[in-house]
């Protein structure tokens, strides 16, 4: 496991942020916040495929007006105010019930019309992001830094921390966003090493999809491999919906959380002689369905190999892989080879085993002193123990 950095924590409706709270997912509804039913739909849909946490725009007062029926309808999905130059706005989205406030108040000039903000926030328990975006810097900051944008992006954030701790609030999460990955590194890096608010990290304005992922994942992927970062989003241009799928992704990569079964899947060669793209998809699908009403599949590793070169071996580090060739199939569970199997049927005889290794977990677990219960005291085979050199014997190829 990662070590993580030592942050405080904020509370946004349900959810918690920082401190040993698990890194949540955050997206953005993409809608027109004066239509309250498309809005509402993006929330729920959102909510519904993992994200945690979702930020609505609030840009003019009509959007403002909406806010207690997006509240209400979107039940208790924790919801944050988007706003940027109006106070007024981000007391509105108090009132209404939202539970953060995303504000950069470099944005607004009147430091009393902050403190307005900041003590309605503090009465009702609510976090505020000062959110500091490359784009909306403070101006003193970028005058005084006019070749060193990291530093200006910095120094911007903590002139907003200043003001709102001089108001003795402390509920503050911050994001220091550029969309060049590196600056976005720089600015984090070097906030860590000067305060202990949680982060929310992105990159933004990181483009489509493809673009996106990829900067995505160097830019947050990067600071959560250095235990840095509290909350992400990922931001597309595109469906929101992709931007929770992504932030997924980054997540499990670094076994920070898993959503999905760890699927390793060989990229495939010249020497893979069985349709590893259609089988490895087929068994992504079969183990989201399984993991649904068997969550611990979510902790598996599952091999798909095109063939027996780096089958056996990476088999050893996943609980149960598939090494394919000549339009035969080994399976393997902890490298060790358990059955030989046709394609037609390398799926199927794939998830039996994953079955069978769960239920034999659980016996484990109703019987843990003994080791007794079938193929609990060791994996079963059907080659005389089927070690990874015999793997290697069985050669499939011609
Ligand atoms: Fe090629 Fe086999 Fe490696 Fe897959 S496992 S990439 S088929 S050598």
């Amino acid at each position: 496991m990662i070590p993580r950095r030592t942050t405080r924590q904020v509370k946004v409706g349900a959810r918690l942020i920082g401190g040993d709270a698990p890194i949540s997912i955050q997206s953005m509804t993409k809608t027109d916040t004066t239509d309250v039913e498309a809005t509402v739909r993006q929330i729920r849909a959102l909510a519904t495929a993992g994200c945690e946490i979702v930020r609505v725009a609030v840009p003019t007062i009509e959007a403002a007006k909406a806010l207690p029926d997006i509240r209400r309808e979107a039940n208790k999905v924790p919801l944050v105010a988007d706003i940027h130059f109006h106070p007024q706005f981000a007391l509105a989205a108090i009132e209404a019930g939202f539970d953060k406030i995303r504000w950069n108040p470099g944005n607004i000039r009147n430091p009393q019309r902050v403190r307005e903000v900041v003590d309605r926030a503090k009465e009702r328990g609510i976090p505020i992001r000062i959110g500091v975006n490359v784009g909306s810097l403070d101006p003193e900051c970028e005058a005084r830094y006019p070749d060193h944008l990291v530093e200006a992006i910095v120094q911007s954030a903590l002139k907003s921390v200043r003001l709102l701790e001089g108001f003795g609030f402390y509920d503050i999460v911050l994001s220091l966003k550029s969309s060049d990955v590196l600056q976005t590194l720089a600015a984090y890096r070097r906030m860590a090493q000067l305060c202990d608010y949680p982060f929310h990290l992105g990159v933004t304005e990181a483009g489509l999809l493809e673009a996106s992922t990829v900067k995505s994942s160097i830019g947050i992927g990067a600071l959560l491999a250095e235990g840095i970062g509290d909350t992400i989003r990922v931001s597309i241009t595109g469906d929101p919906i992709d931007e929770v799928r992504v932030a997924q992704q980054i997540l499990s990569s670094l076994e920070l959380r898993r959503f999905t079964t760890n699927v390793i899947a060989c990229p495939s060669c010249g020497r893979c002689q069985i349709d590893v793209v259609g089988i490895a998809k087929q068994v992504e699908q079969r183990l989201q369905a399984l993991s649904k009403r068997e969550p611990r599949a979510l902790e598996l590793t599952v091999a798909v190999m095109g063939c027996i070169v780096n089958g056996p071996g990476e088999s050893e580090h996943a609980d149960i892989g598939l090494a394919g060739g000549g339009g035969m199939g080994l399976i393997y569970r902890k490298g060790v080879q358990v059955r030989r199997v046709a394609e037609a049927q390398m799926v199927d005889a794939l998830l039996d085993e994953v079955e069978h290794l769960l239920q034999d977990r659980s016996r484990l677990e109703v019987e843990p002193a003994t080791g007794l219960g079938g193929s609990a005291a060791g994996p079963p085979t059907l080659f005389g123990g089927g070690s990874r050199e015999d793997a290697a014997a069985y050669s499939l190829e011609p």
